[in-house]
């Protein structure tokens, strides 16, 4: 039975006999239905139209990219450490292809996802590399179309899937959106891969938050003081986003904490203005 992928999230379906009447991630506010209306396909239909391609971004840290563009266009990126490597967020086409690169930089030991919207055919990765165990905040545990023995879905706010490599629940974008606090990231300094829980600006100097990206749904006060106060317990110089090119190279961690005190001081009127 085909496993159908919805084409405006991207996110893949438990095997079915016919796709499904609806996908839940784009009916929530979060997301929407495309102006097509609902649409689906599936990994096999999508071979030979796309390709991933893989780049290093700094030591030990690669960026995967669909092209041409699918679903919602995130990136995924690839931690390697001494004791494994974990796929942060991910992507819905997978090849023989991609299968082999990962499989070149030492393969697969776990996944996470940030939050629904990514969770992709996090199924198919996993099983293509050994079953590795996928990650999820158990917080959106409805969310999750594809059921799946690989998954992990930890209770409370922190996993650690590898020594180093912390999955940390902040909350705010979706009860259990998460970041990575990777330790041995950016030189010793420490990167945090954010995916949608703190999404990076243009100007790449500030980042901001959002209940629903393409709705335009701010975040209420209480959640960005609570992401606030748990950023100030870490440690880190840099940032890297869910999009290509969304990262803060230095002192990312003030940039967190000055764009929470800018996006509160915006909700109540009290952030000085042009
Ligand atoms: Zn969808
Ligand atoms: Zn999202």
């Amino acid at each position: 039975m085909p496993a159908y992928i919805c084409q405006t999230c991207g996110v893949q379906q438990a095997p079915a006999p016919a796709p499904p009447g609806n996908c839940a991630i784009c009916e929530d506010e979060r997301q929407f239905v495309g102006r097509a209306g609902q649409r689906w396909t599936t990994l096999a239909e999508m071979q030979g139209s796309y390709r991933n391609d893989v780049a290093e971004l700094e030591p030990e840290l690669f960026q995967l990219t669909t092209r041409p563009t699918f679903g919602i266009g995130q990136r995924a990126l690839m931690v390697r450490t001494p004791e494994g490597n974990l796929l942060w967020d991910c992507l819905s086409y997978l090849d023989p292809a991609t299968t082999a690169a990962v499989t070149e930089l030492g393969g697969l030991s776990a996944i996470a996802i940030s939050h629904p919207h990514f969770y992709a055919t996090c199924v198919e990765w996993s099983e293509a590399f050994g079953g590795a165990p996928i990650y999820l905040s158990s917080r959106d545990r409805e969310f999750l179309p594809r059921p799946s023995p690989a998954v992990v879905h930890f209770d409370g706010d922190e996993a650690e899937p590898l020594p180093g490599l912390r999955v940390l629940r902040l909350g705010g974008h979706f009860q259990g959106s998460t970041v990575l606090h990777w330790a041995g990231g950016a030189d010793g300094g420490g990167a945090l891969l954010t995916g949608d829980t703190i999404a990076v600006a243009a100007d790449r100097r500030w980042v901001s938050f959002q209940y629903s990206y393409p709705n335009r749904i701010p975040l209420p006060t209480a959640d960005v003081l609570s992401i606030a106060k748990r950023i100030a317990t870490l440690s880190f110089d840099r940032i890297y986003g869910a999009w290509p090119d969304d990262v803060i190279p230095v002192d990312a961690r003030a940039a967190v904490l000055r764009s929470t005190a800018r996006y509160l001081g915006m909700l109540t009127g009290n952030w000085p203005r042009g």
